[in-house]
């Protein structure tokens, strides 16, 4: 039988300002999906795969969101960029818009400026189109340039991402893993975006590979002032492509700030742990690994009270009732946790 409090949605918060200097702008952003049961097919819950997400994005920048498996940042990324059906609740503005208010047309004219990147390169690419086509398919439909310049435009793009012009008549299937993703990144570079989300850009490839993954992705950062979320659960990767970090248990964002705090000075207990995992290059070091007990619970049931406290080593009893709330401990570093409480 369905629990009411399972189906209670709570969406009280405070709507931000938008503050130019933040391309991207998420506040207490949810997004449920609803579990049906019975035989009516009646929602009996909801899992809560984002649940009150809050950080801000400097344009130019990047930011590293990292977590275990299933601690929902990949949905988070999807709904920030409206792939996944409505928002459960909370604010995404981009550029200072809220992105769910817009109709299907100003939707459509706004895809282009945000872009995905996705984890496996083959699978998202068309096995039955040859890459220019599947590079420009996009381009022709939002007719970013003319006919005359489809041709050169394309041959600019490949070249800026390492591709050459003959690869153009050819088909995913005849390329390495590596340059797949640069097909990829190819096709999103195409419709001049401001903004890609890189859902686990380099997971898949060959590690010797990954590095010139992502010094692509660096260099066009830089070339084309791109914003990149980028979403790993490698967090040495995440520690030399990102500005700042934001770290996700069960929804949460548990933590977030600048790269550089949040590697020296980690706060929440989750990151403690997630953190003690990095193997030292250094023989002499002995790692104090923090090995977490349990598994991660269901985000169709979680815990009450702080979602982590099940399996936190400094639960205290305020945790198993009182959700902490997101505080800034250090200038633009913010933690979630009763430890931190004034
Ligand atoms: Fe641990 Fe309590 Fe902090 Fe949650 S709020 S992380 S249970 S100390």
């Amino acid at each position: 039988m369905a629990n009411n409090e399972n189906l209670k949605i709570e969406n009280e918060f405070t709507p931000v300002e938008y503050d130019p200097k933040y391309i991207l702008m998420v506040n207490a952003l949810k997004k449920y999906f609803p579990i049906k049961g019975g035989m009516i097919s009646k929602t009996v819950g909801y899992v809560k795969a984002v649940d009150n997400v809050t950080f801000n994005l400097k344009r130019g920048c990047t930011m590293g969101l990292v977590g275990e498996s299933g601690c929902g940042k990949t949905t988070a990324g999807r709904t920030i960029l409206r792939l996944s059906g409505e928002k459960t609740g909370g604010q995404v503005l981009f550029n200072g818009q809220e992105v769910y208010d817009l109709s299907k047309k100003e939707m459509r004219s706004l895809r282009p400026k945000m872009q995905i990147i996705f984890q496996d390169p083959f699978s998202s690419l068309s096995p039955r189109m040859p890459v220019g086509e599947i590079i420009g398919e996009a381009v022709r439909e939002h007719n970013l340039v003319s006919k005359e310049q489809f041709n050169d435009y394309i041959d600019e793009v490949m070249d800026n991402c390492g591709l050459q012009p003959f690869h153009k008549d050819r088909y995913p299937h005849e390329f390495s893993g590596g340059q797949r993703q640069r097909i990829c990144i190819a096709r999103a570079l195409a419709l001049n975006p401001e903004f890609v989300v890189c859902d686990e850009p380099v997971s898949a490839l060959d590690v010797s590979i990954q590095a010139q993954i992502i010094n692509l992705l660096k260099d066009l950062q830089e070339k084309y002032k791109l914003t990149y979320l980028f979403i790993s659960h490698d967090l040495s990767v995440v520690e030399h492509i990102s500005d700042t970090v934001g770290v996700m248990y069960l929804g949460n964002l548990v933590e977030y700030g600048d790269t550089a705090d949040i590697f020296r000075n980690p706060l929440h207990p989750y990151t403690k742990a997630l953190f003690s995992a990095i193997p030292v290059p250094d023989p002499t070091v002995k790692m104090k690994r923090i090995v977490l007990e349990g598994t991660i619970p269901s985000p169709a049931n979680p815990p009450k009270g702080c979602k982590f406290h099940t399996r936190c080593e400094n639960c205290m009893e305020r945790c198993k009732t009182e959700e902490p709330v997101q505080r800034e401990i250090e200038p633009g570093h913010y933690v979630v946790c009763h430890l931190y409480d004034k």
